[in-house]
């Protein structure tokens, strides 16, 4: 009987019949893990406290033969609960966010361990006060382009040209020139401004991206840019995302 322990971010959580609860979460070496936490209702469970969404968990857990799917846990230990972030209701709206778009674009199982830190830096971000918009951006886009649907802003997806870019199509994955931009293949305007924050979003430490300063249309085009493109790879809108519409 396979088991791990390992640091985890806990992504979300269903309950179950009785005091038990099905726990989601995000490892570096196994990808995202469902789980079932035995008794972890209870108010005297030992997993209490330990198990709520947006912390890092020291997680132990075995796989079940005959589950494929769901394990058992066994172990959870709190590493950081990022308490300055549950302390501001707009960051922790956010950071509902990163978790809740980790759950729906990562698959059980699927280990991509570069996810992992883009979720955890994301979370650090906004603990430490970084700006909530900025950092959900680009923990979207960090985690588009690390299950491998990083958009072309270097060059026209049609010409291969690296003149000037000025529209951003998501379907084409990309951005166009102005010379290949025609009626049926246009895209979104975007300013060279916005394209160079675009790009920061993947360079920069998460610390750094946290506090860019872009001006308000840079930052209307880069949040634009970024929905658009990441509406294009969900199937279903994002129940945080609703929030912060009202928020
Ligand atoms: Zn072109």
């Amino acid at each position: 009987m396979p088991v791990y322990r390992e640091q985890a971010i806990v992504l979300g959580h269903h309950d179950l019949s009785g005091a038990d609860r099905i726990i989601i979460f995000l490892t570096e070496g196994r990808g995202k893990v469902k789980a079932v936490a035995k008794g972890a209702r209870r108010p005297k469970s030992r997993f209490a406290g330990c198990v709520e969404p947006l912390s890092l968990v020291e997680m132990g857990y075995f796989t079940q033969p005959q589950r494929t799917t769901l394990a058992r846990l066994n172990h959870s230990e709190l590493i950081e609960a990022f308490s300055s972030l549950r302390d501001d209701y707009d960051r922790l709206l956010r950071g509902f966010y990163v978790v809740e778009l980790a759950d729906v674009l990562l698959k059980e199982g699927v280990a991509v361990p570069a996810c992992f830190e883009h979720v955890a830096g994301a979370l650090r971000a906004l603990d430490e006060g970084g700006d909530g918009d900025l950092v959900r951006w680009g923990c979207a886009w960090r985690l588009l382009a690390a299950l491998g649907y990083k958009p072309n802003l270097s060059a026209c997806v049609v010409c291969k040209g690296e003149k000037t870019l000025e529209t951003f199509n998501p379907g084409l994955g990309g951005c166009l020139c102005p010379g290949c931009r025609t009626p049926d293949r246009d895209g979104l305007p975007l300013s060279a401004g916005a394209i160079d924050h675009l790009r920061l979003l993947w360079e920069l430490s998460w610390q750094d991206v946290g506090h860019m300063k872009p001006s308000g249309s840079i930052r209307a085009e880069v949040g634009r840019a970024v929905e658009l493109y990441l509406n294009q790879h969900l199937d279903r809108r994002l129940k945080s995302a609703e929030l912060l519409v009202d928020a």
